[in-house]
């Protein structure tokens, strides 16, 4: 979640960047932009200030120049001297605007050629000054008109042209410097425009790739969202959520089509036990490979969801109550093969619950909750698989009520141990009790372990459980010691204790608490137990074997019979599963197993006690197939304190007072 988060906010702030670079390039083509226009406009302002008036000025020289030489030529005409006089006031008038129009043009800023030319113009005009004013008195004064015409024509009209040549010239300096002013500026608008383009194209492209990155971005994360919405991470499995959208499908197909389909809740058997010994990659894979068989073993328009934890459902479609063994089998058989890993097999078994529409349920949470009670007998059954029943309603839901119970019945003494003999071959004689837990609940009777070891394991409540059964029966033995009865007592570990490394150290000063000398305890734990989580086992086993306390192996020949590993374990003692012992009699494979366990066992130099001796057959034959010791109905059932105390008095299999003889 907060990964996602920060994700977001990576995203979010990429595209602000991104934004703030777009607009910045807007703004930065925007100000060179202006730039670029104020400077043009500078120079057409220039162009319009300067030139413009300097052409004007040039211009007024060069007619009053003209008007100067007109009045030249019409002096000698006129006769009249009103008219000469007329004609010389315009001559010097033109004289003193072409005067004026030269001093205002040297009076604006000027370049170096306009001020070359401006020099010439003025000394031509120093020059030619004296000698235009004697033509022009002659002309006034001399009635001689040839002559005057000659000297205007020889003396005064060069000079003028040389003026008005000059006047010209700074015409055209105006004329090629407007010109060029005008072309700068064009240069100028056509940079402007170039620049302009350009950048914008830039912000476009920029603007564009950060679009195609946005909806890239976009459309990426609401693919995910939506994967995310709907499958698991993990396995790539439907999740909860389109779980229940393809129920709610398969619910009004199957209404319409008026056929049936089911949900069949799947739970592992030995997850945890695999997640907490071999870490969580390899829980995760595990849980991968689960999916994938799933999805391998049923048919593509069946849905497979994980539903968390080691939690998975299959929506079988068509599924009938005549259809459900089979598919079950086919699921658990998937799983039945070993995973492996790192050269080692880990098995791993399910437990499915199968509820079905519409004979059982009718809406989708109600097909899960039947599935999942369905599961929780099957589960408890050891059967594997489970049809959902109405009756099982009740024992499911009052499991999780049980859970809650346990606590504070490990606390209030709720709980209570009965004693099993274990008698000896040789001596036939007692010479050790078995302790086993039981609950004394106060509305439903007393319970068995089966019933509620595995919800104590369930709800982490399997160590105070270990540590008071420990505690109860280590007094006991110390009490069963001071009346003279020389008896060792076995206490059963489960496997999750084994995940306890301070088991050892809480033992120790139970035993020292107690009195009790170590070799007196006898802990009893499964083959599967210790296979289930290997190093953490062997490493507890190995502890509390150097303390000096007893250690048998409980049930053995149900569980992984791993007899490499068996040797590795620091054990004395096996004990034979009573399903063997119990069958003996009637079937040879089980008195062939017997037979088997108790040479092997003494082959490793193991003691072996047979469990579930019923019958004076089988307490005979184990005596002579060599059995070290034995417990079982026959010789005694488990019995609480009170009853133990009276059977160790009055048994045949005890003899008070004569520890000697056993
Ligand atoms: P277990 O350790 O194998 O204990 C022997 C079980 O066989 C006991 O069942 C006992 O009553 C039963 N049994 C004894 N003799 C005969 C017989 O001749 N015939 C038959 N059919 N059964 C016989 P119980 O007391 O119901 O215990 C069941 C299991 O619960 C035990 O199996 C043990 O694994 C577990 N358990 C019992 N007490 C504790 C406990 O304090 N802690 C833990 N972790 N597990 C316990
Ligand atoms: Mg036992
Ligand atoms: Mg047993």
């Amino acid at each position: 979640m907060m990964k996602q988060r920060t994700q977001h906010l990576g995203v979010g702030v990429r595209i602000g960047i991104g934004f703030v670079v777009v607009l910045a390039l807007m703004v930065t083509l925007s100000a060179i932009g202006l730039r670029y226009v104020a400077e043009a406009n500078h120079r057409l302002k220039d162009i319009a200030q300067n030139n413009n008036v300097k052409t004007e000025l040039a211009t007024v020289m060069h007619s009053a120049l003209r008007e100067r030489a007109l009045s030249m030529h019409t002096l000698p005409i006129l006769t009249d001297p009103f008219e000469k006089d007329l004609e010389i006031q315009r001559f010097n008038a033109q004289g003193a605007i072409y005067i004026q129009a030269r001093d205002r043009f040297e009076r604006l800023p000027l370049n170096p050629k306009e001020n070359q030319t401006l020099a010439r113009i003025r000394k031509l005009t120093v020059e030619a000054n004296p000698m235009v004013q004697a033509v022009v008195e002659m002309a006034v004064f001399t009635d001689n008109q040839t002559e005057t015409f000659d000297r205007i024509r020889s003396v005064a009209m060069p000079r003028q042209r040389a003026i008005s040549d000059q006047v010209s010239a700074l015409l055209d300096l105006q004329r090629e410097q407007t010109a060029a002013a005008v072309r700068n500026a064009e240069i100028s608008y056509a940079r402007v425009r170039n620049l302009m383009l350009g950048l914008g194209t830039a912000a476009l492209l920029v603007g564009m790739t950060i679009g195609g990155f946005v909806s890239r971005r976009a459309t990426r994360q609401a693919r995910q969202l939506a994967a995310q919405a709907m499958y698991d991470p993990l396995t790539g499995l439907a999740n909860r959520s389109l779980l229940h959208d393809r129920l709610e499908h398969e619910i009004e197909r199957s209404r319409r089509a008026r056929t049936s389909f089911g949900v069949v809740l799947m739970d592992l058997d030995r997850f945890k036990e695999v997640n907490d010994t071999l870490g969580h990659d390899v829980g995760d894979e595990l849980l991968r490979e689960v999916g994938r068989r799933l999805k391998e073993t049923v048919r593509a328009q069946d849905t497979v969801a994980r539903l968390g934890g080691d939690e998975y459902v299959v929506l079988v479609h068509g599924l009938t109550p005549d259809g459900v063994p089979a598919i079950s089998n086919k699921l658990l058989a998937a799983l039945d093969k070993p995973f492996h890993w790192q050269n080692q097999s880990i098995d791993i078994g399910a437990s499915l619950g199968v509820s079905l529409y519409p004979s059982q349920c009718s809406d989708a949470s109600g097909l899960l909750r039947c599935a999942d009670i369905a599961m929780y007998v099957a589960k408890r059954s050891g059967k594997g698989y489970a049809v959902y029943a109405p009756e099982q309603a009740h024992t499911s839901r009052s499991d999780l009520s049980l859970k809650s119970e346990l606590r504070e019945a490990i606390q209030s003494d709720q709980l209570s141990l009965h004693y099993q003999p274990q008698i000896d071959h040789r001596s036939r004689c007692v010479i050790g009790v078995e302790a086993l837990v039981r609950w004394n609940h106060p509305q439903r009777g007393f319970l068995a372990p089966d019933q509620f070891i595995p919800l104590a394991e369930d709800a982490g409540l399997i160590g105070p459980l270990t540590h008071w059964v420990l505690r109860t029966a280590l007094k006991q033995l110390k009490a069963l010691h001071r009346q003279g009865h020389a008896l060792t007592m076995a206490v059963n570990l489960s496997a999750r204790n084994l995940h306890d490394m301070e088991l050892p150290a809480s033992i120790l000063a139970l035993l020292a608490e107690s009195g009790v000398a170590p070799k007196n305890l006898i802990l009893e734990i499964t083959e599967s137990a210790v296979m289930a989580n290997p190093s953490d086992g062997l490493t507890i086993l190995t502890e509390l074997d150097r303390m000096g306390v007893t250690l048998a192996i409980d049930d053995f020949g149900t569980g992984y019979s791993s007899l490499a590993y068996l040797k590795r374990l620091p054990v004395d003692e096996l004990k034979i599963d009573k399903s063997f012992v119990t069958d003996m009699e009637e079937n040879d494979n089980d008195a062939v197993i017997v037979r088997s366990t108790i040479d092997l066992a003494h082959n490793l130099g193991l003691k072996v006690t047979a469990e579930g001796v019923e019958t004076q057959a089988a307490w005979d034959t184990l005596e002579i197939l060599g059995c070290d010791c034995s417990q079982g109905y026959f010789m005694g059932r488990p019995m609480p304190a009170d009853k133990l105390g009276a059977w160790l008095q009055e048994s045949a299999w005890s003899r008070v007072g004569a520890l000697d003889v056993c």
